[in-house]
Order: C-alpha cells, then structure tokens, then sequence
C-alpha cells in the first residue's frame, strides 16, 4: 500500500477554481481506486457542465493581467512551481502510483519529466519573439507579434497524470493564457496535488484551474463554450475525432495528442544488445501504457532468430509487482477492460498461427496484472498488427528487405512514434525519411524529452509539445501594418 506521505495536504478531494477548493454542486463524487488492488483511495468531486461553466468564466476573469505580466514575472512562479514538485517528487510520485499503477520509481520519474516541462516553458516565456518584416511600400513598417489564445482547456489521460498536465499547462501558463483542466477520472489526485503546489508558488487565483468529473458533460462545455479559445487533447483516436467536432462549432484552436502504433525495426547490422534493452524501454514501460510505445517488432531476417532469443532472455527477468513493492518493473494494466483487450489481441494472434514465446496470459500477482509476454510469427492479418495494444505484449514480425518493412511500418493510420536500430548510415538516413512518424528513435528507445518536439502525424494528431514549438500553439500571431506617412 500507499507509503506515509510527508504532506498529506497533497491529498485533496476538492476541485480547484477560481483559486477555491469547492465540491461538486450536488455533492456526488466519484471514487478513485488503486488498479493494483482495486481498493478505494479516496474520492473526487463530480462535477458537470455548470462548474465546467464557473472555471471558465474564471480563467476569463484572470487572463487580462496574467497575460498582461512579463514573461520574466511568470517564468519566476513557474519556477517556483517546478522547484515545489521537485522537492515533493516522492509524495506526488506516490499518489501516482496509488492511482494509476506504475512503479514508484517510474512515477517519481514521471513527476521528474512532468517538472521538467514547467522548468523548460517558464524559461521560453521570456522568448516569446516576434519579427520585423521589410514594408511593401515606403511608407509602412510590417510588425508581427505574439500574443497569448487566451482560456485554454485539457482534457488528459490516465497513463501520465502528472505529465500529460504539464506540458499542456507549463505551455499555456508562459504563453500568457489561462487553464481549465479535466484530468481523467481515474486519475484525477495527481492532478489536484499539482494545483496544490501550482497555488503554493504563487499562480494567480483562476489562471488554473481543476475540474473533475463526467467526461462528456464537462468535455461538452469545454469544447462548446465560446470562450474557450483553445482545445489541447490527449488521449485515444476515438474520443479527440469527436472532441475536434466539438470545437468546430466555435471555431477552436486544437491540438491533438491520440493513439499511435509504433513500429520497432531491427535491422541485421544492428548492435542486438542495444535493441534489446531499447526494445523493453520501449515497449514495457508503463506495463506497455503509453502512446509512443513500441507495438510491432520488426526484425530482418538475418537477425531474428538471435534478436528473439535475447529478448525472451530479458523480459524473462521482469519483476511484475504491485508499484510499491521494491523493484517492481511491471505494475498492473490500468482496469479490467485493458486486461481483457490485451488477453483478446493475443488469442487473435496464436489463432491465427502467431507463436506464443513467453508469457501471454494473466499473472497470479492480481487481478489486473498480464504477463510480459512476446509473440513471434506475426503478420498483417492479426488484429494486434494494427491495433494499440497498450498492455506488455511484444508482437514481433520477420521482414527480408528496407522496402517491405517501410511498407509495413507505414501500413496503419497511425503515426506518432518509431524507432529502428541499425548502423548503415545511409539506411539510418533514408529509414528517417521514409517512415511517417513524427518521432524517431534512432538506436534509441527512449525519445521523449522537454526540449524536444513531439507530436504525430495522420490520425495520430496535430500539434507539438514541448521544445520552443510548444509554446507556439499557446500564442496567436498578430501583424501590424503601421504607416509613417
Ligand atoms: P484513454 O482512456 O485511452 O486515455 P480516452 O480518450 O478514453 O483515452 O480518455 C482520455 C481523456 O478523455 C480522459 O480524461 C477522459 O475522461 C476524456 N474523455 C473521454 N470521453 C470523453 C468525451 N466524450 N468528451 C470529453 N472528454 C472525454
């Protein structure tokens, strides 16, 4: 269970605006459960359309003059803020853990790269260029400036509670905008424990704010309210295609952050030890819930057999374990509904001819943990080829040549990440290009960084966060033509 925490005041049932902890109007709430034991750790506000209404109108009434401070001025309170969860990295990393499953040490790395977002958009608030454009005549001088969207809303997802927030609002925040963030209901506690700190470093009453509730209602007001003048999703497919109707009513800004199925390629001139420990980077971090994970092992012919045989090797000695047991690398998959996808995505494939190589069935530790498991003989006709598989299960398909594993890996609506490990430089090259993903991993399996760029491309979204282009979707561009005449 959930260790002592050093500041119980993280801890926190209410939802946040207006720089206010308030419940729901009706006082319903809904209960959020530890997925490794499906105990009750506490509850959270359910609240709907009307409260969704109130946060709005009150990042409305704190924009003016949070936008009208300095990028200086508000890089120092996300300074603050950063500093605040660096140093409660522990508290928060155990809530996380106590809702969403993974491993403690995981979460505390969570809470590290979460942090790290608030640091990297605090320091670009202060970057906010602008250009000077040559005038058409002689007579005008062309400006154009930056300025912030305004009321931003999140709608986040389970798998990074802790990070999924930050880089929507750490982007925000220094872009000058307000925020109404809808965490996922299953993991609404870390989300309520950064407002805590996030008011404790000094950020304005109403320029963030927490409502937690019904997905639909709340989304509905989110996305049809005119005065929010920006969407940033992140979560499946499905839900943001309907979350991007939504906001054509009102012409909304949006960015997309949804489903991906990666590609893994190992090719023959590949270093097999690096792609192996890249392979479980990749594809068993988070018990395999996260966007960018690898979903389908490519391996060339020459090396497949061998590739194969080290991975077995290694997922063998995986520690699957509830996240607070010391050295868990496995937590438990995130409810009952995932264990059952994963458990039919690979019936699907072994009926189909796939070969069971290690695991591929639930694990004695509880109810909602699966095995590491590996399936070879994998081919486009299995529905694990094209689906997110989200749960620790390797599929992995032999290939002979560059062309055919291009084909292949591009052979899915998805494209947020890849990764390939080879070492023919021209190869590296042309595998970069050729692949349709917006992230590429190169000999690496592990891309995700604050100061770097991501996003997908095709149906796995628009938009990028983190880097200098993050805050770029925060900011609308405005021109002056100015006459001197
Ligand atoms: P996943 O469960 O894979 O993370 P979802 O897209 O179901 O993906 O959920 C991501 C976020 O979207 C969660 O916060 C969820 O509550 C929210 N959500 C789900 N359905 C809707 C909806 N109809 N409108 C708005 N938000 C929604």
């Amino acid at each position: 269970t959930m260790p002592d925490l050093t500041r119980l005041d993280l801890l926190r049932n209410a939802c946040f605006v207006g720089g206010k902890w308030i419940a729901a109007d009706t006082g319903e709430v809904i209960e959020v459960t530890n997925p490794a034991t499906g105990e009750t750790i506490s509850t959270v506000p359910r609240m709907g359309a009307d409260e969704a209404a109130r946060a709005i109108a009150a990042a409305e009434a704190a924009g003016t003059n949070w936008a009208a401070r300095t990028g200086k001025e508000r890089a120092a309170i996300l300074r603050r803020w950063y500093e605040l969860m660096r140093d409660n990295r522990a508290d928060l990393g155990a809530i996380l853990t106590a809702e969403q499953g993974k491993p403690w040490e995981e979460a505390k790395g969570e809470i590290d790269y979460a942090a790290s977002f608030i640091e990297w958009f605090g320091e670009e608030a202060k970057r906010v260029y602008g250009e000077t454009i040559p005038g058409h005549q002689r007579d005008k001088r062309l400006i154009v400036f930056k300025q912030p969207v305004g009321v931003c809303a999140a709608i986040t997802p389970w798998n990074f509670p802790a990070a999924m927030i930050t880089r929507k609002a750490g982007a925000a925040l220094a872009a000058g905008c307000t925020m109404v963030i809808k965490p996922a209901s299953l993991t609404p506690l870390t989300a309520l424990a950064l407002c805590v700190l996030a008011e404790e470093a000094g950020v304005p009453p109403g320029v963030l704010n927490c409502v937690t509730g019904s997905a639909a209602t709340i989304g509905g007001e989110l996305t049809s309210n005119p005065t929010v003048r920006k969407v940033s999703f992140t979560g499946s497919t499905e839900i943001g295609k309907e979350l991007i109707k939504q906001c054509a009513d009102t012409v909304k800004r949006t960015s997309m952050e949804l489903g991906g199925n990666a590609p893994f390629i190992v090719f023959d001139d590949a270093d097999l030890d690096a792609a192996v420990e890249g392979a479980i980077a990749s594809k068993y971090r988070n018990a395999g819930q996260t966007c960018v994970c690898a979903n389908r092992l490519f391996v060339q012919d020459a090396v497949h057999d061998a590739f194969v045989e080290k991975l077995t090797a290694r997922v063998a000695t995986l520690k699957v374990a509830q996240g607070f047991e010391e050295g868990a690398q496995i937590g438990p998959l995130i409810d009952m509904a995932a264990v059952e996808k994963v458990e039919t995505l690979v019936l699907d494939a072994v009926s189909q001819g796939a070969t069971l190589v290690i695991g591929g069935a639930r694990h004695g530790k509880g109810a909602s943990f699966f095995q590491p498991t590996i399936v070879s003989g994998v081919t486009p006709a299995m529905l694990i080829f094209h689906e997110e598989i989200f749960g620790p299960v390797a599929p992995i398909i032999r290939f002979k040549d560059e062309n055919e594993v291009f084909a292949m890996s591009n052979d899915t609506p998805f494209g947020l990440a890849a990764y390939f490990y080879g070492r023919d430089i021209g190869r590296v090259y042309r595998t970069a290009e050729a692949l349709d993903f917006g992230i590429i991993g190169a000999n690496t399996g592990l891309i995700s960084t604050e100061v770097a760029p991501f996003g997908g491309m095709k149906e796995s979204g628009h938009g990028r966060e983190g880097s200098s282009h993050g805050i770029e979707d925060y900011l609308e561009i405005k021109y002056l033509c100015l006459s001197i005449a």
